[in-house]
């Protein structure tokens, strides 16, 4: 049994007239004819509480995609328990086997629920159509697959035995139960972070975020169609405290697998400590948390090659990207052409349902964050902050926020500093001749170290900038958007206030859902 070696999932381009445009359209009005009823999933079994509550498009309120049933202390409970019996049936099945199943994933989506997840990932989460189809289609198979393959170079990787001495190592999944705790803004990630831990042979209790449970309920579909035996991956809704109280005082909970916010984690983080007596394990924290992305650019950048990566870093999926590029440094010799560059391509950008192709702007994800967003755009208003794209909101249909760009004065304006989660981006502009010192402010600027870019034709430039930024983004371009990294590519995660930086869709992220056992055989 060998793995395939894997390659990137082609990206659909859904032209006008296409035929995966016409079945993408059908699964999208497919969706919206019903009103789902979602249960959670634990054990195997479907659970429903009767707490129902409403599932709408963030783009359009007034309609309703279903309800999800939501659960409390004894559903997580139950999860838990459900996890901790299917444990010794999964972590003892042939590694071959795990890896059939989750290959299989990846082809059921290849195949049969593209549509389905797009057109869920599409309305559940306003995706316009290129985001869906690199999120909920490709990056979601690429982890599969590319993780399977990792996967088994792990197993593989064997120590030297000699005559009479056979040495081995046993990757053993961890010993307890994962928990995975997920975000809404990429269904590929809450996709990842159950199943990765589940490839090396763990139980995990899932929660993703409430307003992305449209879309996890397809790829729960998936994965116990894929044949993902019971109470392996178990999925509650749940309010984050809630499940925390329950997961983090229990003595086999054995590591998390998080994206979300900073606070958050670190939240969690503490609790464990408290708790770490209780275990008996030490847990695995794993997290990738939130980012103040910059773009940096050298007077020798491509101005246009510039323009079109912040507008596409800052706004693509409305800056909900840990990745999006949120402050730009931007020397005054080329300040008025990238400017002109960008008000050209914002003019050319609609922004409305998800429905309509062709609209690049979406809604945000709920109200709390249009509330978060449009707060720091009324604080720039207040200051006297230059706004010279957007600015403007709307709630009534959708929590609807043009694509705004703010000029400071101030390089350490709170928006340069604190990480907003919309279409925000802050550019300050610099004397060419004060680059280095530029360096020096975009690394002390935040605590996050997530993405960063350069643009600059000059080699000198770029080298400077990549050592003297080398602690300041764990994913760094050059002459790219600081968005968008490939499963296989470009393995992804930040450190400091950014994460563990354990890089999911790689091997070093594997290796922390297992404990190794080496073994000295002599006869
Ligand atoms: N991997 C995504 C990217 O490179 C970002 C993931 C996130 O937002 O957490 O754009």
């Amino acid at each position: 049994f060998t793995i395939p070696e894997p390659k990137n999932e082609p990206v659909y381009g859904y032209a006008p007239g296409s035929k995966e445009r016409e079945l993408l359209k059908k699964a999208i009005q497919e969706l919206k004819s019903k009103e789902l009823d979602i249960p959670m999933f634990i054990g195997g079994e479907e659970v429903r509480t009767g707490n129902r509550k409403r599932i709408a498009p963030p783009h359009e309120l007034s309609h309703t995609l279903g309800y999800y049933h939501k659960g409390g202390r004894e559903e997580v409970e139950r999860a838990i328990r459900a996890a901790l019996n299917a444990k010794e049936l999964w972590e003892n099945m042939s590694w071959e086997h795990r890896a059939s199943i989750f290959l299989k994933a990846a082809e059921l989506i290849s195949s049969k629920y593209r549509y389905e997840l797009n057109a869920a990932t599409m309305l559940g989460q306003s995706k316009n159509v290129f985001q869906a189809e690199i999120d909920s289609a490709c990056e979601i198979i690429d982890f599969l697959r590319f993780n399977v393959k990792f996967m088994e170079q792990i197993y593989r990787e064997q120590p030297i035995s000699s005559a009479g001495i056979w040495n081995r190592v046993e990757h053993r999944a961890l010993e307890g139960f994962v928990f995975a705790l997920t975000p809404f803004n990429f269904t590929a990630i809450a996709g990842n972070l159950p199943t990765s831990p589940a490839m090396m042979g763990n139980c995990v209790v899932w929660k993703p975020a409430e307003t992305q449970i449209y879309s996890a309920h397809v790829l729960m579909k998936v994965f116990r169609e894929a044949g993902v035996p019971d109470g392996v991956i178990n999925l509650v809704f749940v309010d984050g405290p809630t499940a925390g109280e329950v997961i983090f005082a229990h003595p086999d909970f054995a590591g998390i697998h998080f994206t979300g916010g900073t606070s958050t984690f670190q939240r969690i983080w503490k609790t464990i400590g408290e708790n770490i007596a209780i275990y008996k394990t030490y847990p695995r924290i794993v997290g990738e948390t939130g980012g103040k992305d910059f773009v940096l650019a050298h007077h020798s950048a491509d101005t246009k090659a510039l323009a079109t990566a912040l507008i596409r870093g800052a706004f693509e999926y409305q800056g909900q990207k840990c990745s999006a590029a949120s402050r730009a440094y931007i020397p005054s010799s080329i300040w008025e052409e990238v400017k002109n560059y960008m008000l050209a391509d914002l003019k050319e950008i609609k922004m409305g349902s998800v429905e309509d192709f062709t609209c690049f702007i979406n809604a945000v994800i709920d109200e709390k964050s249009f509330d978060k967003i449009t707060g720091y755009i009324e604080q720039a208003k207040k200051d006297g902050v230059n706004i010279i794209a957007g600015g403007n909101y709307d709630k009534t249909k959708g929590f609807f926020i043009e694509p705004t760009i703010l000029q400071v004065q101030d390089p350490m304006y709170v928006t340069m500093q604190e990480e907003i989660f919309g279409p925000v981006l802050s550019v300050y502009v610099y004397q060419p001749e004060n680059f280095e010192d530029v360096l020096t402010l975009v690394d002390k600027t935040s605590p996050y170290a997530l993405t960063g870019a350069i643009f600059a034709q000059d080699r000198y430039a770029i080298d400077l900038a990549s050592k003297r930024l080398r602690h300041s983004a764990g994913n760094f371009y050059i002459n790219d958007k600081p968005t968008g990294a490939v499963v296989g590519q470009q393995p992804f995660g930040g450190a400091r206030a950014s994460g563990t930086n354990d890089k999911a869709g790689s091997m070093l992220n594997l290796l922390r859902w297992t404990s190794a056992r080496a073994i000295k055989e002599t006869f």
